[in-house]
């Protein structure tokens, strides 16, 4: 047996065995009743950074939506194929989340991806046309940052910044915060230490304190 296979069957056989008898009726009321998340998280495709694992939540507690470099585009290209704008209308429209929380990362192949310029020609693939929805935002950052600061860093938390800014161009999402239903959320989880970061109403990032 190929060794992904076994490890999906002897992962899922643990499961079974294991978290889902102590979470039996919870499952049991999900599947009859449905979903009612109160949090929709947009994070990022690595493997490293997974939101139900750092936020300790259980199914049926978080609508997740993961694409490279948790970004979300702005609107005006509406003829596209948009998955990660699916979701966030159904969060918003239909489950009526109260809060959109955009979780980037520490060590983001994404954002580096963005940085090295991967995005600037149509050499770079799908990677490439994905992350270049963040080249407005890191020309301005890098214009603004000296030799001596982390761009890295930097641009990883600019990302968020521009995710959430993109977040507002949607009409329903706009609707929805203006009428206080619903809020947007920075986050950004440093994945050697474990620290996690939280945006305040002027886009600074500061430790959530353990
Ligand atoms: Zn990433």
């Amino acid at each position: 047996m190929q060794a992904w296979r076994e490890r999906l069957e002897s992962g899922y056989k643990d499961f079974k065995s294991g978290d889902f008898v102590g979470q039996k009726e919870l499952y049991e009321r999900l599947g009859t009743h449905g979903q009612n998340p109160d949090i929709m998280l947009i994070a990022c495709a690595d493997s490293r950074v997974d939101p139900t694992d750092i936020f300790n939540a259980y199914p049926g507690e978080m609508f997740v939506a993961r694409n490279v470099a948790n970004i979300v585009p702005p609107s005006g290209n509406d003829e596209a194929y948009h998955g990660t704008l699916a979701a966030i209308e159904y969060a918003v429209t239909v489950l009526e989340v109260d809060v959109i929380v955009v979780l980037g990362h520490e060590s983001c192949g994404g954002i580096a991806g963005c940085l090295a310029g991967m995005g600037d020609n149509d050499e770079g693939g799908y990677v490439g046309s994905w992350v270049s929805i963040l080249n407005e935002a890191r020309d301005g950052l890098l214009q603004g940052l000296d030799d001596s600061e982390d761009k890295q860093f930097a641009m990883e938390l600019e990302g968020i910044r521009q995710s959430l800014r993109n977040l507002m161009s949607y009409p329903f999402v706009e609707k929805a915060v203006k009428s206080g239903k619903l809020t947007l959320q920075g986050a950004y989880f440093g994945i050697v230490s474990a620290e996690l970061l939280l945006s305040n109403d002027d886009g600074e990032f500061l430790p959530v304190l353990t």
